[in-house]
């Protein structure tokens, strides 16, 4: 009855679709669509802009139903919609592709940490506050030092900096249990609901300063946007 269509597909930007439910939610009305554009908040990354007949909406995972719902932006209010209703929606491309060069350079950074022998701890892909955490099971004698932890973020520049430049591409897979499996090529695969690029060459600006260690915890800030097109 609803179709999570922006798993199939990063870059569909418009839909005609219908109504596949109306509900409320702490006294505000929400839709659902049947073709879903529109990605709720979750996973680490940030929930997309869109609109429902051109009244702009915020998506929300109602965990009572399983949908992923439409509400009203502030400032904004849905128009009045009934079940099975044609409607028009649409996403903001540019933040969604900004979210998924994010996301999807999480993952790199994940694969390259992974291959320095740590252990992914955590992670945060939204815009601005990006970071992947890891911990490492065997002491790590880099992480001592301000130069060893350079030489260690320089390790994982290259690793990056090589996937990006092999251009390895990004697919996905239901397995057995129904779980949306998502692979970097042979280089990472990971249980996902997220929204990514078709391959990493469609990542730009991918920046990582120098690792930092909190708490036993390494911290790996980044940027990453995505690749104009050309
Ligand atoms: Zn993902």
């Amino acid at each position: 009855m609803q179709v999570s269509a922006y798993y199939a597909d990063t870059y569909e930007a418009q839909a005609q679709t219908r109504v596949a439910a109306i509900g409320e939610r702490d006294g505000a009305p929400w839709v659902a669509v049947e073709h879903c554009l529109f990605h709720p908040q979750g996973g680490g990354q940030p929930a997309d802009r869109g609109w429902v007949d051109g009244h702009e909406i915020t998506p929300v995972r109602d965990h009572d139903s399983g949908l992923v719902v439409a509400m009203a932006c502030s400032g904004d209010t849905l128009p009045e919609l009934s079940l099975g209703q044609p409607v028009e929606v649409r996403i903001d491309l540019p933040l969604r592709t900004a979210h998924a060069a994010l996301h999807t350079a999480g993952h790199l950074i994940e694969a390259a940490g992974r291959a320095q022998g740590w252990v992914l701890a955590a992670n945060n892909h939204f815009p601005g506050q990006a970071r992947i955490e890891f911990t490492a099971p065997t002491p790590d004698a880099r992480l001592d030092t301000p130069e060893g932890r350079e030489e260690a973020t320089e390790a994982l520049r290259v690793e990056v900096a090589e996937a990006i430049a092999q251009d390895w591409p990004v697919t996905w897979e239901n397995d057995a249990e129904g779980r949306r499996i998502v692979h970097l090529s042979d280089l990472h695969s990971a249980p996902c609901g997220g929204t990514h690029v078709r391959s990493l060459g469609d990542l730009a600006d991918v920046v990582l300063p120098t690792l930092k260690v909190k708490k036993g915890r390494i911290r790996v800030s980044y940027s990453a946007a995505h690749r104009e097109k050309s």
